[in-house]
């Protein structure tokens, strides 16, 4: 157990109360738990097991740590197997389809009986659901097509997800006996945004127990195949792993192999042969048959005349013709990174201020931050007004005065609103150093409506940036539907940049739409969209999407000198 699993159960508390109606203000403490423990950077288990309080962690009320303890202890909480007793579990999965809320979700169970997906949807097919109070044809419809989307998601983890389970696996196997080395391959080593299952490679010097370890791991719930050299498992979160131990000769092969894409090992394959080779998973082999590399990965690109292309690009989407022209990107790397251009604070939804955001970012190696707190309109995140955003304004050129530990930029994330004009006077937007734009609201306007209303906030001589552009939430929400091209082309004659939004759930612009973006003409800024400092560490998810997308450091403006972003801006 970890933070990340107490911050789980405290999440699925309040979602269960939430569902049955509870105080709003104990559900609220319930969620401030959660997501304080998931950010906290101490571990909770040892300062509870060495005796320690969490009395000083703000928002940690005496309540909660009681509970925090009881998990510690006992490796369960009370609260939610009661709570389990009045809701079934699966009842929560149905938060999970957007547009669904727990009184919507509380008011189908009541009912209807509705505590499954299954069962939300032959309710949905079947026209039962528009009878409810307050529900209608309309929002029957909506349901539907969330459910669509919800099943054609099902069984895949966000990138994210993907990260933290091989972090704990690898780290768990890392004592296997005579473990030499141990690496991840396929969509996970490509990062691709979601991915279906992990493949782990392995060299061992000799007799090993990987194998044995690997099927008593803590969060195993099913053991599919089990074998000395391929073993397969379904862990309790339903993906599932497999484990290969290789011969030290062939790993690189194997890697190349099952790093894939499937279409880009075609594309391998068939270039060796056009050369008399043949390329496997154990090696490269010359036309008797003999073994002239596989060691190592970039073996088998040398050995058909390629240069090494980086799993991120190995998509078949032109890559191996880069390669053989020599014209592969000079991929963005996380080092190339000098900012963050989207930050929120505690002057709205934030939970550090400014200066410790920006000594996080001092401490990432940054030359500037954009503080972009909301504006007006989003009024659950305490958006501010023109006078609340001068006085911020004020307050950062205070810091900046006073040496602040990287030049902060004085920013504001303005509010598109559903006609287009934006939530702030454009006197205060002049003013900011940086501009983003982005919609919050009224997601479901008919396509055209969506571009025009887009392409008219870009058009405000002040707008810099268009934040998430898409609007999507990875498994969850699909992009609003608007034509992207047209306001990729409206960008361009606007001098509006396209944000890579990093934070893990979003990615957005993905990598097609990010690719599309730069071959317009367009400049691209990858910015996390902090809340707290440690979520500034998520700009890596950005790179990664911006390799995927064969961007190099000259397309993305936060690798500028802050000179030079001055200037461009
Ligand atoms: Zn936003």
């Amino acid at each position: 157990m970890d933070n990340h699993k107490i911050a789980d159960i405290f999440e699925e508390i309040a979602d269960i109360l939430d569902i049955v109606g509870d105080n709003p203000f104990r559900i609220r403490s319930y969620r401030n738990a959660a997501r304080i423990i998931e950010d906290l950077s101490d571990d909770i288990f040892s300062i509870i097991n060495e005796g320690g309080t969490l009395e000083n962690i703000k928002g940690i009320g005496k309540g909660i740590e009681e509970k925090i303890e009881e998990i510690v202890k006992t490796g369960s909480c009370s609260l939610l197997k009661e709570l389990h007793e009045k809701v079934p579990p699966e009842i929560r999965e149905l938060l999970k389809i957007e547009g669904l809320g727990p009184k919507k979700v509380k008011l189908m169970y009541d009912k209807l009986g509705i505590d499954s997906i299954d069962k939300l949807e032959s309710a949905a097919s079947s026209g039962k659901l528009r009878n409810l109070e307050g529900m209608g044809e309309k929002t029957e419809n909506k349901i539907l097509k969330s459910l669509e989307y919800y099943r054609q998601g099902q069984g895949r983890f966000k990138l994210s997800d993907g990260f933290s389970i091989c972090e704990s696996l690898i780290k768990y196997l890392k004592n296997a006996k005579n473990l030499i080395k141990i690496e991840p391959a396929g969509s996970f080593r490509r990062r691709q945004e979601t991915i279906g299952d992990l493949d782990l490679l392995a060299i061992c010097s000799s007799e090993t127990d990987i194998m044995e370890k690997f099927i008593k791991y803590d969060e195993v719930k099913e053991i599919i195949a089990h074998g000395d050299t391929k073993t397969s498992i379904k862990l309790t979160n339903g993906i599932q792993v497999d484990l290969r131990v290789l011969e030290p000769e062939s790993f690189g092969a194997a890697l190349h192999y099952f790093t894939g894409s499937k279409a880009h090992n075609i594309r391998v394959r068939s270039l060796a042969r056009e050369k008399g080779l043949k390329v496997s998973e154990y090696g490269v082999f010359d036309s008797g048959d003999k073994k002239i590399g596989g060691k190592d990965e970039k073996d088998i690109f040398t050995n058909i005349g390629l240069s090494y292309i980086p799993p991120e690009i190995r998509e078949d989407r032109g890559e191996i013709e880069a390669s053989l022209n020599n014209k592969l990107p000079e991929l963005i790397e996380l080092k190339n990174i000098r900012g963050d251009l989207q930050i929120h604070t505690v002057e709205t939804d934030g939970k550090n201020t400014v200066i410790e955001m920006a000594q996080k970012a001092k401490e990432l190696g940054y030359e500037y931050i954009s503080i972009t707190n909301h504006s007006k309109a989003v009024k659950i995140a305490h958006g501010l007004d023109e006078k609340k955003l001068r006085k911020h304004f004020e307050e950062i050129d205070r810091l900046n005065s006073k040496k602040a530990p990287v030049h902060i930029l004085k920013s504001v994330e303005v509010d598109i609103l559903a006609d287009g004009s934006l939530d702030l006077d454009d006197s205060v937007l002049k003013e900011c150093d940086v501009v983003l734009a982005s919609i919050h609201s009224y997601f479901n306007l008919p396509e055209k409506e969506m571009t025009q209303r887009i392409i008219k906030a870009l058009s405000n001589p002040y707008v810099n940036i268009l934040g998430h552009p898409t609007g999507r939430l990875i498994l969850e929400r699909e992009p609003y539907v608007f034509n992207l091209r047209e306001v990729f082309k409206a960008a361009l004659d606007y001098n509006v940049i396209m944000e890579i939004n990093a934070y893990p759930d979003r990615l957005d612009l993905n990598d097609i739409h990010a690719l599309q973006a730069k071959e317009t003409g367009l400049k691209l800024a990858i910015s996390t969209d902090a809340h707290s400092s440690s979520q500034m560490e998520l700009m890596v998810y950005g790179v990664y999407t911006a390799r995927r997308a064969w961007l190099e450091p000259e397309d993305v403006i936060n690798t500028y000198t802050l000179k030079e972003l001055k200037t461009f801006i």
